[in-house]
């Protein structure tokens, strides 16, 4: 479970982005936070992984206070997907999907099964995906590489930051649709960002609606229907 906790954030320069936010995220949802540009969506996401820290108020990861944990240690259990994935070109997708894994020590032949069981559930070939580097690749493989990069070392958690805004319509509906099933089979707690209610009101168990540093509404996809 993921507690934020009357969290605010004011950054140096004065801007206001969180204000007195507090939101519980339970196991194995996966929640959509949504909202315009600019009101505070990524802020609060990264405080699940201490990219930012609040200015007021506690994260709690599990009942611990993210700002008592390692970050790295920390990030080790989150997976984090982002618009543009930042594969790393001179390594092949199996390199790349390796990462985290090999920082948790995992022996190659567990990456390696691993990694090919996350390959088949996002419908890419790992015999002949594998080997290839990421530029040969077009953008929606990529991102799907960028899922499983984020779930090989098996996290509890899955951050997702608008991961699919920069692909074609096609490749954006595919991936949305194969982000509900991989989380309905893996059972992580996926919070995904996005400004696209339509890819919300497809994909969440819940929707957390924020404007202007503040949550605004919470609920399912057919309570937001029903009153939006
Ligand atoms: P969203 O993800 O909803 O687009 P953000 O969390 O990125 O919103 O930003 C919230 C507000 O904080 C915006 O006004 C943004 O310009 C501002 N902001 C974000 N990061 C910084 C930063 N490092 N320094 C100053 N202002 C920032
Ligand atoms: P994204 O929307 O993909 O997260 P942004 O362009 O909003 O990317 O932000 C890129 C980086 O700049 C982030 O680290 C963010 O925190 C920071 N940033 C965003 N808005 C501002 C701002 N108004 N002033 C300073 N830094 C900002």
């Amino acid at each position: 479970m993921i507690r934020f906790d009357k969290i605010s954030k004011v950054y140096n320069d004065g801007t206001e982005a969180l204000k007195n936010v507090s939101l519980t995220i339970p196991d194995e949802q996966l929640v959509v936070i949504i909202g315009p540009s600019g009101c505070g969506k990524t802020t609060l996401m990264k405080m699940i992984n201490r990219l930012e820290t609040p200015t007021s108020g506690e994260v709690y990861v599990d009942g611990k206070a993210v700002s008592s944990l390692d970050p790295v240690e920390l990030r080790k259990t989150i997976g984090y997907v982002i618009q543009r994935i930042g594969l790393f070109p001179h390594m092949t997708i199996e390199k790349n999907a390796s990462l985290v894994p090999n920082l948790k020590g995992w022996s190659k032949e567990k990456t390696a099964k691993r990694i090919r069981e996350l390959m088949v559930m996002v419908g890419l070939d790992p015999k002949q995906y594998l080997v290839k580097y990421p530029l040969e690749l077009s953008g929606g493989q990529q991102q799907r590489i960028g899922v499983v990069r984020a779930l090989a070392g098996n996290p509890e958690i899955v951050l997702m930051d608008e991961p699919f805004s920069a692909l074609d319509p096609i490749s954006r509906e595919q991936l949305q649709m194969e982000t509900k099933s991989l989380q309905e089979k893996i059972k992580k707690t996926i919070v995904f960002v996005t400004h696209d209610m339509d890819e919300a009101l497809k994909i969440a168990d819940r929707i957390v609606v924020m404007k202007s540093g503040e949550i605004e509404q919470i609920g399912t996809p057919s309570e937001l229907i029903e009153n939006p």
